[in-house]
């Protein structure tokens, strides 16, 4: 059995620190209760915690390492470039290279704009959607996630006090009430809204997989309709693509669903394990992008050449080698049925969701849900599950509600100690 004697010392430490209680998994770990595993190594699928304990690994850092932890080409590539220097604090080729390369990839852009997480890559897209349209309110999707700066959004509107230059044309700060609310797979409540608020709406926003409720995907044409009212509205459909993008396979949702979006966000995946976020759109949108408004975007540390070599590295290993994503969709297939099978025959959980190479295991007769009732949503067998599972080496994502994130490093054997594990 597992001993976590340092995980306990670190994380009495890391209470008494750090507000919270350290970042992810620390603080989802909350929902099952004992103590966190602290890692200090990972290779491929194989996390090694402070005690020595391995785990297979069904979070891959959240989602970014999809071909596994320290992947050899982008390791080589990042100690190659931390050599010249960490940051340049001046434009670089690389970013131009990346750029290229998600344009390349991606269907319906052809401007690309490098920020520091996903959350960022939001922010941003609402501001460019508020800039371009010259409107304020956003319809967002109950359950659906777009980062951490979620209160901006929500509470007091996009960047309210930092959005783009103060008093450039066409651009007021927004308030509360501009964000509106609909329920994920419901066409009607979004059309309602639009008609309240005809002329009013900048953009929708929507996970087009919803990964953040569980791996729920648009039912069939979710998308189509909404493509349909937003082109008829002039409102601008943004694809939340920071969970989904370069998962599901080169050109993301888009391609996926054959539904075109207006500005597109990225994150985890486009960093190869560097914090990195992006949006993207065509020229005709993205052009109020500008030094001098009405979308002002700088970062300190926006485009520094260790996390757009790592980024840029993992990004071209995945479009050469496009096989890789379907590898992973047959492993994630495999899993889904395996643990499928196995849990339900036990009785213990409800029901597991999948999408693209992610899967959800829900203990609990929830369906479409929204992220307070996700939080909360973990029934006791939830908690029992994963320590159980924790015990036997496997590492999942401490809520029920949460994806488990496959990589394409995990190998078959792994996947069946895992369905095994979980009998
Ligand atoms: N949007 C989606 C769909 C996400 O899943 C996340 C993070 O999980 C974000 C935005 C925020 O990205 P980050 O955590 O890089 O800020």
């Amino acid at each position: 059995m597992h001993q976590y004697k340092r995980s306990s010392e670190l994380f009495t430490e890391a209470n008494k620190y750090i507000p919270g209680g350290v970042n992810s998994p620390v603080r989802a770990f909350k929902s099952v209760g004992g103590t966190p595993v602290f890692i200090k190594k990972a290779k491929g699928s194989i996390l090694t915690d402070v005690d020595g304990n391995e785990y297979i690994d069904y979070i891959s850092s959240w989602g970014p390492m999809i071909l596994g932890h320290a992947y050899p080409k982008v390791i080589d590539a990042i100690k190659a470039k931390v050599e010249d220097s960490t940051s340049f604090g001046a434009p670089t080729e690389l970013e131009i290279e990346i750029a290229k390369l998600i344009v390349d990839m991606v269907p319906n852009i052809n401007k690309v704009r490098m920020v520091n997480s996903g959350t960022e890559a939001c922010m941003s897209a609402i501001r460019v959607a508020r800039g371009y349209t010259g409107r304020n309110k956003f319809i967002k999707f109950e359950g659906c996630y777009h980062g951490h700066a979620d209160s901006f959004l929500i509470k007091a509107g996009s960047g309210a006090s930092t959005f783009g230059v103060p008093n450039s044309p066409g651009v007021t700060p927004g308030t509360a009430n501009d964000t509106l609310t609909a329920k994920y797979n419901n066409i009607e409540d979004v059309k309602q809204l639009a008609a309240e608020n005809k002329g009013e709406i900048a953009a929708v926003i929507v996970e087009a997989i919803a990964g953040n409720m569980g791996c729920v995907l648009p039912k069939k044409g979710f998308l189509e309709d909404l493509r349909e009212l937003c082109d008829k509205e002039g409102i601008l459909l943004i694809f939340d693509e920071v969970m989904s993008g370069f998962r599901l396979g080169k050109g993301g949702a888009q391609e996926y669903f054959g539904v075109k979006a207006d500005l597109v966000t990225f994150g985890k995946v486009i960093g190869g394990g560097m914090p990195v976020g992006a949006y993207a759109g065509p020229d005709e949108i993205m052009k109020v992008v500008s030094p001098v408004g009405p979308v002002y975007q700088a970062g300190t540390l926006s485009g520094n050449p260790i996390a757009m070599i790592a980024g840029l590295t993992l990004l071209k290993e995945l479009n050469e080698n496009p096989h890789y994503f379907t590898e992973l969709a047959d492993k994630t297939e495999y899993l889904h049925k395996g643990l499928d099978k196995v849990l339900s025959e036990s009785g213990f959980a409800y029901k597991i969701n999948r999408c693209g190479s992610m899967i959800s295991v829900f203990f609990t007769d929830i369906d479409v849900i929204d992220f307070e009732t996700a939080a909360t949503a973990n029934n006791d067998k939830f908690p029992k599950f994963f320590h159980e599972m924790l015990k036997r080496g496997i590492y999942l994502p401490p809520s029920s509600f949460e994806s488990y994130f496959l990589s394409n490093s995990l190998t078959y054997e792994m996947l069946d100690k895992t369905i095994q594990a979980a009998k």
